[in-house]
């Protein structure tokens, strides 16, 4: 039977009415009390625990942000930053009045004031005082196990925490040398909570609950910011990255992403210059490491070359064509060969050219070779004059030779190889004074200068993606260009300052 609340309120009226004059006079003076005390905020209120989010960090004043206090100075025992987690065993007991904190910290979150009186602590504020820290390294053909051993925990431990509730446990299988665990143990000598940083940002946890183990993993934010940097080639390419600051993995994808126009090996120029806008990260305002590029340019022999990094993590010029082409303009990459302008070669290439129909890159022996774009091995094998050497057929129309391997990469006849794949090693087998690529190609029969050949145009940029990549590339373009105004200007000034 369905009774509605209108027919059930109005029987309530009816029931009150009913009653006598001295029960409703009681009725409505406690009524009126009941909604004070639920009006008026207690004192006591603001004392509340609130509900933990479980995995969310939480900040607990620490000694030095607080004036310290007689009843929680042991708190200086704790280990800076301690995380909080969802725990069962949670006091609600809230910290003794504490100041606002002295300082703010940079980066992290700031909790103070009322903030801190509502934070959980995991366990009494007692027993944590009462955790020692150690920090182990993990040495070569450690475990876990080997570990925990070593500080004297039992193999029951090292199963519990092997086996803590939360997916990221497995992760302790994994330790790698160097690494560094932080281990704590309470006052009855057991161990209550375990730290393994897993990356700059990433942190595995493992903390003492009730009477197991329970995981977790954190991560820190990685905030981007953007650099750049601006060179002028006097000596090499390379030289010229470090100068500007960028460090090793920056000049090889700088080369790389250009490695379709420029032979980084044979090409660059004194004074051909450069210039980039490219990707800082940082973690609570302390620098990781660079990020990704996110705009080059290169001037070389007096062409400019631009590419702009887009969503689809590719390298696109301006007007949006790819700057992935079916060729690579050389086949070894330069760090092994632009030390200097002047290579000793024992055939100097512009000389011999037509005789010799090739080009020589002279490089240690070993050395990797790569396939300069897509094809099929034609060739594969030794002789007199070529030493070890591939041919690769490119569609149908070019076909592209590599001599004097000291050996070949996995590479047999019919095979299919892909750009940038390693087909062979620099040596100096067959006819070669020295050890040294001999590089030909070939269109329909004839033999092209690889690094002047014109070859078709790359692929452009999905129609859909065109109008959001037009838009991204003249901010980059603008970035580009008023870092290098920027840069030049300064240098102009220090110069004017030296004079
Ligand atoms: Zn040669």
């Amino acid at each position: 039977m369905k009774v509605s609340s209108r027919t059930l309120f109005k029987k309530l009226v009816e029931i009150f009415q009913n009653l006598p004059k001295q029960h409703r006079g009681f009725i409505i003076a406690s009524s009126c009390f009941l909604l004070l005390l639920l009006i008026i905020p207690s004192s006591e209120e603001s004392l509340e625990v609130e509900e933990i989010q479980v995995g969310k960090r939480i900040q607990v004043a620490l000694p030095e942000d607080i004036v310290p206090l007689e009843t929680i100075s042991r708190q200086s025992a704790l280990p800076q930053r301690r995380s909080n987690k969802a725990h069962n065993k949670i006091i609600t007991e809230p910290l003794p009045s504490l100041s606002p904190p002295l300082s703010t910290q940079q980066g992290g979150s700031l909790i103070s004031g009322k903030l801190q009186r509502k934070i959980k602590i995991q366990g009494t504020i007692e027993e944590l005082a009462n955790l020692s820290w150690q920090t182990v390294k993990v040495r070569s053909g450690d475990s876990l196990a080997l570990i925990l051993k070593r500080l004297g925990f039992s193999a029951q431990t090292t199963y519990a925490v092997s086996t803590a509730k939360g997916k990221d446990s497995k992760l302790l299988k994994r330790l790698n040398v160097g690494d560094q665990l932080r281990i704590a143990s309470n006052e009855a000598e057991l161990l209550a909570a375990l730290e393994y940083p897993l990356s700059k940002t990433d942190t595995l946890f493992i903390n003492l609950v009730g009477d197991s183990y329970q995981s977790h993993r954190e991560s820190k934010e990685v905030e981007i910011r953007e650099s750049f940097s601006y060179g002028t080639i006097t000596s090499s390419f390379w030289n010229a990255g470090v100068s500007a600051g960028l460090n090793d993995s920056q000049i090889i994808n700088f080369a790389n992403i250009f490695g379709w126009d420029i032979d980084f090996a044979l090409d660059i120029r004194a004074g051909d210059n450069f210039n980039i806008t490219f990707e800082n990260k940082y973690i609570e305002g302390e620098y990781i490491g660079t990020g990704n590029i996110l705009a080059a340019e290169i001037t070389n022999q007096g062409e400019v070359f631009q590419a702009i990094r887009f969503t689809d993590d590719e390298y696109y010029t301006p007007d949006g064509r790819s700057m992935r082409k079916a060729f690579l303009r050389a086949p070894v990459n330069f760090k092994y060969i632009s030390s200097s302008f002047k290579p000793k070669r024992f055939h100097p290439v512009q000389k011999r050219w037509k005789a010799h129909r090739g080009i020589d890159y002279a490089a240690k022996q070993g050395t990797p070779v790569v396939a300069a774009g897509n094809g099929k091995v034609t060739h594969a094998g030794y002789s007199k004059y070529n030493g070890y050497y591939v041919f690769i057929q490119h569609g149908n129309d070019i076909v592209t030779k590599y001599l004097h391997f000291y050996k070949r990469a996995v590479v047999k006849k019919g095979q299919r190889v892909k750009q940038g794949q390693v087909i062979g090693y620099v040596g100096s087998t067959g006819l070669a004074a020295g050890p040294h690529l001999h590089y030909e190609f070939l269109l329909n029969g004839v033999h092209r200068n690889p690094r002047t050949v014109k070859l078709p145009d790359a692929r452009p940029i999905e129609k859909k993606y065109k109008a959001k990549f037009s838009l991204l590339a003249v901010e980059r373009l603008k970035a580009l260009s008023g870092a290098k105004n920027a840069l030049l200007s300064t240098e102009k000034n220090a110069i004017a300052a030296n004079d």
